[in-house]
This record gives structure tokens, C-alpha cells and sequence, in this order.
């Protein structure tokens, strides 16, 4: 799950919490904070401890972007004091948390032993149902139907750059890359594709604003 750095809260006092979605879409893009998809409508601002259980309503600390898969499964369980249970991508590094290797995301069993969180990611995770594959006709969930279309996008996008024999048409390439990504979204499905290809992976940090890098690095890389 893509880490982001939203900023400082702006200076602004919202009447209506919808009010902070051009700010957070200006910081983060329309990404779901949650899923990672690309959101070609307005994305839904979400808060992370829900406003009708207690949740502050208008403070950019508790707000995030969703898309509305994420954001009806996540519902209003998450009452007021809550948030410690569970991970947050604009706070934690919720990018070695989980693992996108496969057709579903799971979770980073060996890094999460190591840093203690496997609670926390899971709880998320569940709370998510980031795992869902939908199987009746009642269940519209596109999310993972998306994510392996990028997955296909990606391992297609990466075979092409192999075959990129000079300097300038490779170059040239990575502008496609870059553009493809960012209109399809799934950050981490990327990430995960092209995990041995340093410039590439820079490139996807830097393309999806708001993405905290330090978070990405590769130190961390042999959990992955
Ligand atoms: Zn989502």
C-alpha cells in the first residue's frame, strides 16, 4: 500500500469535510489512499476513525481519499480512539506491510514479524477486505479485476523496455511507462513488476505525488 506524505493540514478551516478533496487530490492525486486504484470520478474523502462514531469530521490528520470499494467495506467500524489498531498509509510504512506478488495482496508475514505490526496491517487488511475476490454478480467490486489488469499492463510495459536496445528509445519508453502507471494506478503492483529496476522504480516514486519515498527504499527490499 502506497505510503504518502500528505503535509502540513493548509491553512483553511472546512466547513464540510468533501471541501478538503481538491487539497488531498492536489497532494496525493486520485488514488485510493487504500486500494491504489486511479479514481476517474471525484475520490471520496474518507475518514480514517469514522465521523459517525466520534471521528473528527473536519481534521486533515483523519482524512485520507477513497474509492468507494474501500470506502463502503471500511464503513464506520473504526470508532474515535481507534486508530492505533490499525496501520494508516499516511502514517506508517503500509509499503512493506503487504505483499503484491499475486493476484490478491497478502500480508509481509516476514517483514511485519521483524517490525512488530502484523496486528495492525491485518486489521487493516481485514478491515479492507483487500483480499476480496468477487465471486456472485451482487458483488461490484472492481478492485481486484483493476489490479490484475495493471499487473498485465505492467509485466507487458516491462517486457517491452527489454527490448529497448538504446539509451534514447529506452528513455523514450520510460515516458510511456510513467504515463501508463499513473492512469492506471496500483502503485505497489508496479513497484512489485519492476522491484530490480531502480530507475524505473524512481521514476513511479516521483511520478505518483505524495508518495513518501523514504518509506520505499530499498534497504528494506529483502522483505519483499
Ligand atoms: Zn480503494
Amino acid at each position: 500500500m502506497r505510503p504518502v506524505n500528505k503535509g502540513k493540514a493548509p491553512e483553511v478551516e472546512y466547513k464540510d469535510y468533501k471541501d478538503a478533496e481538491p487539497e488531498l487530490e492536489e497532494r496525493l492525486g486520485a488514488y485510493c489512499s487504500y486500494c491504489e486504484m486511479s479514481i476517474n470520478h471525484a475520490p471520496e474523502v474518507e475518514h480514517k476513525e469514522a465521523k459517525s462514531r466520534g471521528g473528527a469530521e473536519l481534521e486533515w490528520e483523519n482524512l485520507l481519499l477513497s474509492c468507494k470499494y474501500c470506502n463502503t467495506r471500511k464503513g464506520a467500524i473504526v470508532e474515535k480512539g481507534d486508530k492505533e489498531k490499525y496501520l494508516w498509509p499516511d502514517e506508517d510504512d503500509t509499503f512493506h506491510a503487504y505483499l503484491y506478488d499475486k493476484d490478491v495482496p497478502r500480508l509481509n508475514e516476514e517483514y511485519l514479524k521483524l517490525e512488530g505490526n502484523r496486528e495492525k496491517a491485518d486489521n487493516l487488511f481485514k478491515l479492507l477486505k483487500l483480499d476480496n475476490i468477487p465471486i456472485t454478480p451482487k458483488d461490484k467490486d472492481r478492485r481486484y479485476l483493476l489490479r490484475n489488469e495493471a499487473r498485465s499492463c505492467a509485466m507487458e510495459n516491462k517486457e517491452g523496455l527489454a527490448k529497448m536496445d538504446s539509451l534514447s528509445t529506452r528513455k523514450e519508453y520510460l515516458e510511456s511507462t510513467k504515463r501508463l502507471a499513473k492512469a492506471i494506478g496500483f502503485f505497489s503492483v508496479w513497484m512489485e513488476v519492476f522491484k530490480d529496476d531502480e530507475e524505473v522504480k524512481k521514476i513511479l516514486i516521483s511520478a505518483f505525488k505524495g508518495t513518501k519515498e523514504e518509506y520505499c527504499q530499498n534497504e528494506k527490499s529483502n522483505f519483499t
